[in-house]
């Protein structure tokens, strides 16, 4: 990945220009993927040694829109640390910021609005242990009631809990909330939950019967300690560089 260091500004570390190379890379593959919701939902990382700080998007611009230099540097409470003419939706960080500040292995917050993922949120038996698919991610996946859009302060620390060390996070009613120890592990996870969540319903709305799973291997799917473990096994090295091909066939622009 050594052509994304070529447009680094002077006076930038070369981890902060990868990481804002990444991120601006997951914004565009979200909105590829058909994940995205107009300028809402964000997704942020962590500055690589900073002290609290962290990027997201220039509020305002479609996902396909951002790119590398226009994400903004925002510390915990969301506030800009350098002069930009960009604005952010620094009450939307409200959230993120909490699971950073509250999970130090944790490189980005992922939030979508997505189809699958909210019709999913909707269910009232969340993620259901149907097929391959759902059985390596379901004990990964937490969930966490919606309490409107007001942004309670004290709401951070009852998420926080649902959440536990788990990596995916059913935002109930709302959406999906997904952490990786890097951008490449929170865009890998996002992707193995919306083709799970995507199986769901349209095994549902095929109204056809289901075939039952063996119970020792549905137990056993939700007693795998490794599986719940999985987001801290990190793509970077495998689907990640294959994923940038496809974003640098399609628009390199991510990277400016
Ligand atoms: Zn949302």
């Amino acid at each position: 990945m050594a052509s994304t260091v070529t447009a680094m500004p002077a006076r930038m570390s070369a981890e902060e220009w990868q990481t804002r190379c990444d991120l601006a890379a997951c914004y565009r593959l979200v909105d590829l993927f058909g994940w995205s919701d107009l300028i809402n939902t964000r997704i942020t990382a962590r500055v690589p040694d900073s002290d609290g700080h962290f990027l997201i998007n220039r509020y305002g611009l479609l996902f396909d829109e951002v790119t590398a230099s226009s994400l903004v540097k925002i510390d915990r409470e969301g506030n800009k640390v350098e002069p930009s003419d960009y604005e952010v939706n620094s009450g939307g960080f409200a959230i993120p910021s909490a699971v950073h500040m509250a999970r130090s292995e944790i490189a980005c917050v992922l939030h979508t609005h997505s189809i699958a993922g909210c019709a999913v949120s909707m269910q009232q038996d969340g993620l259901l242990p149907l097929n391959q698919h759902a059985l390596q991610i379901i004990a990964d996946v937490a969930y966490h009631d919606y309490e409107g859009t007001g942004r309670n302060p004290e709401e951070r620390a009852r998420l926080l809990a649902d959440f536990g060390d788990r990596h995916i996070m059913v935002l109930r009613n709302h959406g999906l909330l997904i952490v990786g120890t890097s951008i490449a592990a929170a865009f890998v996870a996002t992707y193995r939950m919306e083709r799970a969540c995507a199986m769901q319903l349209a095994f549902r709305q095929s109204g056809a019967e289901f075939h039952p799973i063996n119970d020792d291997v549905v137990r056993a799917a939700y007693d795998n300690v490794r599986s719940r473990l999985a987001g801290r096994n990190d793509p970077t090295r495998s689907e990640w560089p294959a994923l940038l091909r496809k974003l640098d066939r399609i628009d390199p622009s991510y990277k400016e």
